[in-house]
């Protein structure tokens, strides 16, 4: 038995995080949810949008499955995304997107993992009104986390039978910023000289990444560059549903999918829980759950494969129900 914080979150979230435990119950693995509120409900409830006790809860289970919550745009509070990936210091967004049986996608031949530095960037929050006219928002980036990203990408290569890790940046407008960010990454490339190591310039890299997919192996990135390659890189095998995520620190590791809350289709019941289930993989992986980890996966394959019981997003018309019914029946 594993305690495990469960976050459903809001928009889709509570819609798919059931398919999670319910695919989870199938492949018989026992875990004890620890389940929390954050975001608009918990600031209802509780006077804060990420209150103390779910802290707690992370700190001592330190394995949580997050759904996900809401960010209001331009105003309300600060995305609990980016204040638990500071909080618990988990440097590495770590995104595996790969071509799935089945989904139909331009390319069948895509399977990149990207590593997404996760603490800083202009994620760092601090933007200032200099006057009614002029807001500054500031880049952070530090010598410590661009080399801890860059090693965690070379290690996860070196382990994985990964031949070349690309670092993406924009060194040659912000030449101090992302030059730090290379100056990192070459030195992390030079003590591991059997991955290949080339750069390439973000918007050079989002053109070579729809046209040749295949020629990607491991990404390595800024936090704001990583956030919109990953959405491109979803829309290269199928869409947001279906490209779960890691959050991993030294101590802690938050699952969860690359997608937002879909406020446009939640509580529709048409939500894919693809993405929050191949997360959950992953954090079976993490618990050392592989047998359970390679069924569900196995399953996730069938069903595509079928091709019967989709939702909408993969061209079916399958409720959320439907589809996790189906996969549950496939992987027992
Ligand atoms: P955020 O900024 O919070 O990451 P976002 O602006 O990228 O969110 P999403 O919430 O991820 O937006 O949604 C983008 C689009 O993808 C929407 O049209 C949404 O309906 C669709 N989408 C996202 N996740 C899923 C899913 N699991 N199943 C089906 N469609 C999805």
């Amino acid at each position: 038995m594993y305690n495990v914080t469960l976050i459903p979150g809001d928009g889709i979230g509570p819609e798919i995080t059931e398919a999670v435990k319910a695919v989870i119950d199938a492949a018989g693995v026992k875990i004890c949810w620890d389940e929390q509120e954050v975001g608009q409900k918990a600031l209802e409830k509780y006077g804060d949008p990420l209150p103390k006790h779910v802290i707690e809860s992370i700190r001592a289970n330190k394995v949580a499955l997050k759904g996900p919550v809401t960010t209001q745009i331009g105003k309300g509070f600060k995305s609990i995304n980016v204040t638990l990936r500071q909080t618990f210091d988990l440097y590495a967004n770590i995104r595996p997107v790969k071509s799935l049986p089945g989904v139909n996608s331009i390319f069948n031949n895509v399977d990149i993992v990207i590593f997404r530095e996760n603490t800083e960037d202009l994620y760092a929050g601090i933007e200032n009104a200099i006057d009614d006219d002029r807001v500054e928002a500031i880049k952070v980036i530090t010598r410590k986390a661009s080399r801890r990203i860059a090693q965690k990408a070379f290690e996860y290569a070196k382990a994985h039978g990964r031949k070349k890790v690309t670092a993406i940046h924009k060194a040659n407008i912000m030449k101090k910023a992302d030059g730090l960010f290379l100056e990192e990454a070459r030195k992390v490339a030079e003590k591991n000289k059997d991955i290949k190591y080339e750069e390439l310039i973000v918007d050079n890299a989002c053109m070579q990444l729809v046209q040749h997919p295949e020629k990607f192996d491991v990404i390595v990135t800024e936090n704001l560059y990583g956030d919109i390659i990953s959405d491109l890189c979803a829309g290269l095998v199928g869409g947001l549903g279906v490209v779960p995520g890691i959050n991993e620190g030294q101590e802690f590791t938050i699952f969860e999918a690359v997608h937002g809350s879909a406020p446009d289709i939640a509580g529709k019941n048409i939500a894919n829980p693809l993405a929050l289930i191949l997360s959950a993989v992953e954090m079976l992986k993490h618990l050392g759950e592989d047998t359970a980890a390679h069924a569900i996966r196995n399953g996730v394959f069938d069903l595509l494969k079928r091709g019967k019981n989709l939702t909408p997003d993969l061209g079916g018309s399958a409720t959320t129900h439907e589809m996790t019914k189906e996969l549950c029946s496939l992987i027992a």
